[in-house]
């Protein structure tokens, strides 16, 4: 039987690791300008911590979760998303005692059983960020700037930025009255599911792809006409503040997020040639949330972006600048492998990449590897070099010589890193 990889995951290879390891590199960097600090939650949780957090109705955790018994016979899952899991370390870890606002960000592989497609995985990447503790919309505003500013920064354009509003509480528990009274005689033309969604949450009608449903929804009452004084007023500021910054969105007021716990602000960022999963990103305000679970009323803000579609939008050329080595030790006989062995433990804690044969292949053919690998010097030592203490340290490229006390590391290194063995 051949051994195969699970169905939505991906291997990320030598080559493309690069890509992962500059994007990762970009999002910390614009973090810390912007004041954020890393967590790192489990990669598992409590399974009821995502059916009280991301919500007992939403597909996360109605189709999509890794639910498993432990040995002991909890119900465990793999985070579906890292909103909750922050939000359980926030409160277990009590860090909003000596702060007022936390700022906190992750990286963080996710799990969704979902059905695979370009762009749309079982285990796939997100980061996020969760500005915990300001009911300022003022914050709003600094998440999606940071959001903007790690696509400018890696050069992505064409991006589109939608907003919403879809209130709190208050004004949305008369809309969805409304919502259901438009849509109550519209029953017997939703999908199945959309009549399901009719009585528990009628918003997320507006997520549903089917053309009947959608059509229906075109007609449909949107709650920015609904909003209660206070939530107006919080939207006109964040897009006041959004223009303020030069970041241009687009109000869509269909936009309702597929999660159950956001107020007010919601907004979504879609990325060119995606196809249909084109959302790089989605986030907004979650002011409820950390009271249900378990915290003081805390208001919160933030978004999850997905990093495999950033990196297809990207598209950049595959270059690994570093990854080739500095120096390969050739040696010829057992001897010689065994001098190299300590001599190449050596350059390498002085700084070095270094490589060496550890297949006892002949002169050529380590010269050959040396070559594929394209390492920028060899250094070749067979008997003579033993008895001598000199060696020949060749530049590849020109094929440029010079002898060498190989014991000399110092010396050695100082030649490579001045690239040329003549200076
Ligand atoms: P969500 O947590 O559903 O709001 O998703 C936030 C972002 O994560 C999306 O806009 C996508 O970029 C990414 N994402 C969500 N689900 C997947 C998936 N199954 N595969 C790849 N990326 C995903």
């Amino acid at each position: 039987m051949k051994l195969k990889r699970v169905k939505g995951t991906k291997d990320i290879l030598p080559g493309e690791v690069e890509r992962w390891r500059r994007l990762e590199e970009k999002i910390r960097e614009v973090m810390a300008r912007y004041n954020y600090r890393e967590i790192r939650t489990p990669i598992f949780e409590f399974t009821e911590l995502f059916a009280k957090g991301t919500g007992q109705d939403t597909d996360i955790v109605t189709k999509e979760m890794y639910t498993f018994l432990d040995k002991g016979g909890r119900s465990l899952t793999l985070s579906p998303e890292g909103t909750p899991p922050v939000i359980r370390a926030y409160l277990e870890n009590n860090l909003g005692r000596r702060s007022p606002l936390k700022k906190l960000f992750y990286i963080a592989p996710m799990f969704r059983q979902e059905n695979p497609q370009a762009g749309r995985l079982r285990q796939f990447h997100q980061y996020g960020v969760e500005a915990i503790g300001s009911p300022q919309p003022q914050i709003d505003v600094e998440v999606i700037s940071l959001c903007v500013d790690i696509y400018q920064e890696l050069g992505l354009d064409g991006l589109e930025l939608k907003l919403n509003s879809i209130g709190c509480r208050d004004c949305r528990a008369s809309y969805r009255t409304k919502l259901r009274n438009y849509l109550a005689d519209k029953a017997d033309e939703l999908c199945a599911e959309c009549q399901r969604r009719l009585t528990r949450n009628p918003l997320r009608c507006f997520d549903c792809k089917k053309e009947g449903c959608k059509l229906i929804m075109k007609e449909a009452p949107v709650i920015l006409d609904d909003l209660c004084e206070r939530c107006r007023e919080h939207f006109q500021t964040v897009k006041e503040g959004l223009s303020d910054l030069g970041i241009s969105f687009k109000v869509d007021p269909t936009l309702v997020r597929g999660l159950d716990y956001y107020t007010r602000t919601v907004f979504e960022v879609l990325g060119p040639g995606l196809g249909a999963q084109d959302a790089l990103c989605g986030g907004g305000r979650y002011d409820d949330l950390v009271e249900e679970l378990g915290g003081v009323p805390t208001p919160a803000v933030g978004f999850a972006a997905g990093m495999e579609r950033l990196l297809l939008c990207l598209n950049e050329k595959e270059n690994s600048p570093n990854s080739r080595p500095d120096l390969f030790l050739i040696s010829l006989g057992l001897q010689a492998q065994r001098l190299c062995l300590r001599l190449i433990r050596k350059l390498r804690k002085a700084g070095l990449r270094c490589e060496m044969d550890f297949l006892g292949r002949s002169l050529k053919s380590q010269l050959r590897e040396a070559n594929r690998e394209r390492a920028s010097f060899a250094l070749v030592i067979g008997d003579r070099e033993l008895e001598t203490g000199e060696a020949n340290l060749k530049e590849m490229e020109s094929g440029q010589e010079l002898k060498v006390n190989w014991a000399d590391i110092e010396g050695i290194c100082s030649r490579i890193r001045g690239k040329d063995v003549n200076s």
